[in-house]
């Protein structure tokens, strides 16, 4: 008989005070309705693994929207409802969001009627996951508060740092599991067991008929994670990278260089949101017969979308731009051009270095323009509005690029000087 695990310790750790008590109050309301109750997937993890992680999932064994209802009653907060799948969002008070599924044998819209979504007892529910780290629970209700429910030995698993699909055909049923692999390997320095990776590099292929949006939003939270070369050069050994893209040989230094400089010029707080991550894509299929138009397909918002377009643009340009000396002139060609987009073309091109150190420090120094003027100061000195506005205000961000200017008095000075 296995061991019975509890882990109370690590949630008093890890999870916050707010959060530790919310389970709580959760799963005595559980208890109040007989229903089993149970935090669920990634958070379970992260807590053996010793992480915060704030993201809570929550099944219980019974109809999760009815139980959603009873938490916005007794706790506040509003609940939105997926009745096609028995699921429901429950926004708390402090505006957290939890997931609550159902995971029972049947569910019945009102008695009497046939069941419409058949559903699994919470072991069947564990094994669709992905990886055996990915499919344990822990119970929440009041007696059995922080009891581990592992049945696939998730638990030993991290300890031995293995990531482990629960079957065979995991990787043919859903492709993107290959993609999550590599992310948690990279994330937590784990490691596929053999037969894992054997079956991640026969089921590779299969990714060619999965949905792009699908592929894209697994692709996008690896490649914005901390090791986006190392997570494309470990595709490239499933041999997976071939169905994504056409080749499975690609130039690992200009991923590197693009890695590099977006540590160096991205800042923090931008690059979160920002779209480096189409960049990845981007390089690799310019590495191939394929256009780069092609990453389109891969395009979830219109950010990447416009990342992509200003790339091929810029390879398009004349890129007369390298040529110029002072910054104030490269900011009129490259205005416009998103950070991000730039350092991608520094790294597609292999620009020697005094060209890219030049695109370098015209990025970091236009973090920095401040706007000396504005619109208002434009109709105060009775310039009438139009597309001239837009031309001075470029012109005033050029000289002050240029060192031509530095305070508000000479840029309006400038503006009188030159156009009125
Ligand atoms: P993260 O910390 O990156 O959010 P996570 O494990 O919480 O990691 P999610 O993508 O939010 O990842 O998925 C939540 C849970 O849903 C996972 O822990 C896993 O159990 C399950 N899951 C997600 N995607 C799949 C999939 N493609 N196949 C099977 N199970 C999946």
């Amino acid at each position: 008989r296995p061991l019975e695990i509890t882990l109370i310790d690590r949630m008093k750790n890890f999870l916050s005070i707010e959060n530790l008590q919310l389970l709580k109050q959760i799963g005595k309301l559980a208890d109040q309705i007989n229903y089993s109750a149970y935090i669920i997937g990634g958070i379970v993890r992260d807590l053996i693994i010793g992480r915060t992680n704030e993201d809570i999932d929550i099944v219980v064994e019974g109809n999760g929207i009815d139980f959603a209802n009873l938490l916005a009653e007794n706790l506040g907060g509003t609940v939105r409802c997926h009745e096609k799948f028995a699921t429901a969002t429950w926004k708390h008070p402090s505006r957290l969001k939890i997931d609550i599924t159902s995971a029972r044998t049947e569910y019945y819209d009102y008695p009497a009627a046939l069941p419409n979504v058949e559903m699994s007892s919470l072991k069947e529910d564990l094994f669709r996951r992905d990886f055996t780290i990915n499919a344990m629970a822990i119970q929440i209700n009041e007696d059995h508060f922080g009891k581990l429910i592992d049945y696939f030995h998730g638990f030993n698993d991290i300890k031995q740092n293995k990531i482990k699909v629960l079957y065979n055909l995991s990787f043919v049923e859903d492709p993107t599991r290959i993609l999550r692999a590599v992310r948690f390997e990279q994330r937590f320095n784990f490691k596929m067991d053999q037969q894992t990776f054997d079956l991640a590099m026969i089921s590779a292929d299969k990714i060619a008929s999965t949905s792009k949006p699908r592929i894209a939003h697994e692709l996008s939270i690896l490649l914005k994670e901390k090791h986006p070369v190392e997570s494309l050069v470990r595709l490239g050994e499933i041999g997976i990278i071939r169905y994504l893209i056409g080749t499975h040989s690609f130039n690992v230094q200009k991923l590197k260089t693009f890695k590099s400089l977006v540590d160096e010029i991205v800042p923090l707080q931008q690059n979160q949101n920002s779209e480096t991550w189409v960049c990845y894509l981007v390089i690799l299929f310019s590495e191939t017969e394929n256009e780069i138009e092609l990453v389109k397909d891969y395009c979830l918002n219109n950010e990447s979308l416009k990342v992509t377009d200003q790339i091929v643009e810029l390879l398009d340009d004349n890129q007369n731009f390298l040529k110029e000396d002072t910054l104030g002139a490269i900011h009129h060609s490259l205005k416009n051009y998103q950070t991000e987009s730039i350092i991608c073309y520094i790294a597609l091109m292999q620009l020697q270095e005094c060209f890219a150190n030049k695109l370098k420090k015209y990025l970091q120094n236009r973090t920095q323009i401040p706007k000396l003027i504005d619109g208002n100061d434009l109709l105060n000195l009775n310039i009438e509005k139009g597309p001239l506005f837009a031309k001075i205000l470029l012109e005033i961000e050029c000289a002050y690029l240029n060192q031509e200017i530095h305070s508000k008095e000479d840029a309006i000075s400038k503006v009188k000087r030159e156009y009125l």
